[in-house]
């Protein structure tokens, strides 16, 4: 090993190494005393070596987790241990150095602690293999990404921390400008207007490995500081941003876990709702939506005669009444006013069975059932029957251990809606952002028909959860005047908040497009875990602070008075 004290890591040393001199450094991971000889399991990042410690030449009062430096003679073991790679050879120790002592960790018991100790003692935390090991599949991810982008001409270009504050979605994080009193930055929620601007340089394809801040509630899968591999690409169509992207992770996968993906399919949004009840499908298992509605209006279930939708749920499984209560829950937590079911057999049985009589052939033809079923219906606006059977659908993919967490399914999801109503404040809103193009068809007039219109949207979704995001861009300046002002900015305000956006369309933007990518998911789903904490180095807890350091902590009056600030 170069550019180092030791000659070695401790995951090196194989039976080609007996005799050599070598120098090893690391933590002090295990210590077993056998008559007149101490073992030491020496760790760091790259594994274990065991040292054999003559106890009349060295003190031996060393204790886990101390850290050591040592010299010796590689010998093979009259017994080797097969668990771990250097298991054949130990190292016979003629000089020691103890680097530091340690205290006993607060933390060593994988399965018991508390998440916020966990948090607090991270940089213990991390010494695991299993923790170190996703940062480190993070790192392979990153470099197989860049890689990929330079290999396609993408500039890998820094936008600035420090940023105007926009209404672009989410809170923003905000920054008192000290030489501006009264003034504030904001920290990016993403490089969005950059990025486009770039384009408008000429850059034609940047990408960045860009930090993007939210002053959100947080859950499991959101941090209020989160990693976007963020792309933008000049002169394109959003095929020609799916083409890469899907190519961009077909490398990632293959150069990081040695898989091939299969190809991406590519869903309408409307589709995607039809057929899975969710614009995120998770297509590593079936129990796909069927559409009865015709078939429903003509039973005597009043219920399903007033509906606007009837949509129904197929699954060659009989279940208890508590599971059916529980999916019952399910559904109404997604709006559906209850869960309608029936069992088949060789006839239809329970649930709703006495109102199927009249169309039991009929239903039996266009579900295909098999004996042993039970359908699951949600009868109401087609939106709620759409989405609470697809949350049923998740329900029962867990219930049912239907899948797997290392098979993954990638699609594309596309042509959403570009507007939706925020009925709170009684007003349209972008879906994805107010950058995003409108389907060719709905340029003219998207202000009479917001809620038919179609965005140049497109997602990536893998086993059910959303990873990216982006659109064709507005780069016609008048366009994205009317989707300011139909979302709700005035002239002015529009001037105000996105002028340099709006002033640099005026020297000639280049069509284009791009997406943002979420690392943190990304890389957590390769780990086959569904915490985004777990790959993030240093992250915040629920309530966003950091056990670790204690940020966010009180600061001095005096900072805050530099800052010609007061606490109300
Ligand atoms: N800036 C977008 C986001 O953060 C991604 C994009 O449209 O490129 O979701």
């Amino acid at each position: 090993m170069k550019y180092t004290q030791r000659t070695h890591t401790c995951n090196e040393l194989r039976k080609q190494h007996v005799k050599q001199t070598v120098c090893l450094a690391g933590w002090v991971q295990g210590k077993r005393e056998h008559g007149s000889v101490v073992f030491l399991d020496l760790r760091d990042r790259y594994g274990i070596t065991q040292l054999a410690i003559d106890k009349s030449k060295f003190d031996s009062n060393i204790k886990k987790e101390y850290v050591i430096i040592a010299k010796g003679v590689v010998v093979e073991r009259s017994q080797p241990n097969k668990k771990v790679d250097t298991g054949d050879v130990e190292v016979k120790v003629e000089a020691l150095e103890v680097v530091n002592e340690s205290e006993v960790l607060p933390i060593n018991n994988e399965t018991t602690e508390d998440p916020n100790l966990r948090l607090k003692y991270r940089y213990l935390d991390l010494r695991r293999t299993s923790s170190m090991s996703k940062l480190v599949l993070r790192h392979q991810v990153k470099k197989a990404a860049a890689e990929f982008f330079d290999k396609n001409n993408f500039l890998d270009l820094e936008t600035p921390m420090l940023v105007k504050s926009t209404p672009e979605g989410a809170r923003d994080y905000l920054v008192p400008s000290r030489v501006n009193k009264g003034k504030f930055y904001a920290l990016p929620q993403s490089p969005q207007l950059y990025k486009q601007i770039l384009m408008i340089s000429g850059a034609d394809r940047y990408y960045q490995i860009a930090r993007c801040l939210r002053d959100e509630d947080l859950r499991a899968d959101r941090q209020p500081e989160h990693t976007q591999l963020d792309f933008e690409m000049s002169f394109v169509t959003s095929k020609d941003i799916m083409d890469f992207t899907e190519d961009l992770f077909k490398h990632i996968f293959k150069k990081v876990l040695n898989k091939d993906l299969d190809d991406f399919p590519r869903f309408t949004y409307e589709e995607a709702m039809t057929r899975f009840g969710s614009d995120k499908p998770d297509l590593r298992f079936g129990l796909e939506l069927s559409e009865v509605t015709s078939i429903a209006k003509k039973t005597d279930f009043s219920i399903f005669n007033s509906a606007e939708s009837v949509k129904c749920i197929v699954v060659e499984e009989l279940f208890s009444r508590k599971q059916i209560d529980e999916f019952t829950d399910v559904v109404k937590l997604y709006g559906a006013k209850g869960l309608a079911y029936a069992t088949y057999t060789s006839e239809f049985e329970g649930g709703i069975s006495k109102f199927l009589g009249n169309v039991s052939d009929e239903l039996k033809k266009e579900l295909k059932l098999k004996k042993n079923s039970t359908i699951f219906f949600v009868a109401g606006c087609k939106k709620v029957a759409e989405t609470s059977l697809g949350q049923l659908r998740i329900k029962l993919r867990d219930t049912l251990e239907l899948v797997k967490s290392d098979d993954f399914k990638f699609c594309f999801v596309k042509d959403f809606p570009l507007f939706s109503y925020n009925e709170t404040e009684k007003r349209w809103e972008p879906e994805h952002h107010m950058f995003s193009m409108p389907k060719p068809e709905f340029v003219d007039d998207f202000e009479k028909r917001p809620g038919e219109v179609k965005g140049d949207l497109f997602d990536v979704a893998l086993n059910g959860w959303e990873l990216a995001s982006g659109s064709i861009r507005v780069s016609n300046p008048k366009v994205q005047r009317r989707i300011m002002e139909f979302i709700g900015l005035s002239p002015k305000e529009a001037d105000e908040k996105f002028g340099f956006l709006l002033n640099a369309y005026n020297y000639g933007a280049p069509s284009h497009g791009g997406m943002g990518l979420g690392l943190d998911r990304i890389v957590a789903l390769m780990a086959e875990t569904f915490d985004i904490r777990e790959v993030i180095t240093f992250p915040k807890n629920k309530n966003a602070e950091c056990p670790m350091d204690d940020s966010p902590s009180k600061i001095d009056l005096k900072q805050l008075d530099e800052l010609g600030l007061k606490l109300k």
